[in-house]
Order: C-alpha cells, then structure tokens, then sequence
C-alpha cells in the first residue's frame, strides 16, 4: 500500500479517505480492516485503537502529534476539569479519541476556491482543511474569501476540486464576501477560533472561568 503523511492543516478524515482513494479503497470505511491488518501483523492490534491510531501509526506518526495537526480535538475539547487536561490523542483519551477524533465541528464540508486553485497548480491536488471546518468562521483564513458548502452526503470520498469543478459547490450565506467586511467582532472570534485549533491540550474549567470572569 502507499502511505503518505497529511498535509498541512489537512483533516485526518480527508487525509483517510484520500489515502483510501489512492489505494483503490474508495472509502475510508474500507481502510479501517486494512489498517488494523498492519496493527497484527506486528502483534500489537487493539481492537479499541480509534481512527486516529491507526492513520497515525500508518504514516509512522505519534497518536497525539496527528490528533493536534490532524483533528478538530482541541475545538472539541477546549477546556477540561482538572486532572483530565492530558494532551489531546494520548492514550488517556483513548476513549475521547475514538468518540469524538473523527468529527468537525460544522455539519457540512467546506472548501476555497482560491485554495484549490493553489493547491492544484502547487500540488496537482486539493485536500480539506481543518481551518474551514470552525463554527462560525465562515471566511478563509488565508484569503479571507467566503468558504463554500460542498453539496454531497459524503463530501470526503471526493477531492474539493472535483467537487468545484462540478459546481457542487456553494457559497456559505454569510454576512459579508469578504472577512475584511465584516464587523471586528467577527474578526475577533474567528482568530479566537483558529487560536483553539492550535492548542495541543485543553485549559482547564478553573482557568478558563476565571479569565472569562476578568473580562466580565
Ligand atoms: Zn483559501
């Protein structure tokens, strides 16, 4: 099989499906057996092992560092009660990681235009992003553009550019085209929100109450 790593940025259930695609897998859910085919050969599958152990493991990366680049764990899990903070992916979470490791936070796929036309003319490819993928940040963080909707049930077993190219694309019905147009709270939250994704473990209830508390 061929293995690559993620991309930068890329969402671990993009890089899965692509690494399913260009394995003629089709699908992620037709990855997973292989996978864990790879975790017995070596005398060290678990059954419980999330998604992300087994991408992670597949492209010779640590759970944890592909679960802070790779996943929407540190918007999922912002803050946590004291003593549970441990970093996201470790072995502690291992039940989290499987619950949650795998999810975005939007209940739909999203995608730039500007950053497809990049990607292809730098890569030869598109992939997705986590960035485009927050709650509420309905703009590219890199260029600013409003993202659009992919209009698929499974938005992932398909590169963004095929998607785009086949105008099954949309734009989000948003407030303004541009973030540079919209209001500094606006900007504000969405630096917030990309802020989150970078953290490679959660604050903890107390110290996030009391900074909320300072500013109230
Ligand atoms: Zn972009």
């Amino acid at each position: 099989m061929i293995m690559f790593d993620p991309m930068p940025d890329e969402l671990a259930i993009g890089h899965g499906n692509r690494l399913a695609i260009l394995n003629g897998q089709g699908k992620i859910s037709n990855l997973i057996p292989i996978l864990h085919g790879k975790f017995q050969q070596h005398g060290v599958d678990i059954p419980g092992f999330s998604t992300l152990d087994l991408l992670a493991n597949a492209v010779g990366m640590s759970t944890p560092a592909y679960t802070v680049e790779h996943s929407m764990l540190p918007v999922l899990r912002v803050t946590a009660q004291p003593g549970n903070e441990f970093i996201h992916g470790s072995c502690e979470g291992i039940r989290l990681n499987r619950r949650l490791g795998m999810l975005i936070p939007r209940k739909f796929s999203c995608v730039c235009s500007i950053c497809i036309n990049e990607d292809l003319e730098k890569y030869g490819y598109s992939y997705y992003r986590r960035s485009h993928h927050l709650n509420g940040v309905d703009w590219c963080p890199k260029h600013g553009e409003v993202l659009k909707r992919v209009n698929s049930e499974k938005p992932f077993t398909n590169f963004p550019h095929v998607w785009h190219r086949e105008k099954r694309v949309e734009p989000l019905a948003t407030c303004s085209h541009h973030i540079d147009e919209t209001p500094e709270l606006v900007r504000r939250y969405s630096e917030i929100s990309l802020t989150f994704l970078k953290q490679s473990k959660p604050q903890t209830v107390t110290i996030a109450n009391g900074r909320i508390n300072l500013r109230a």
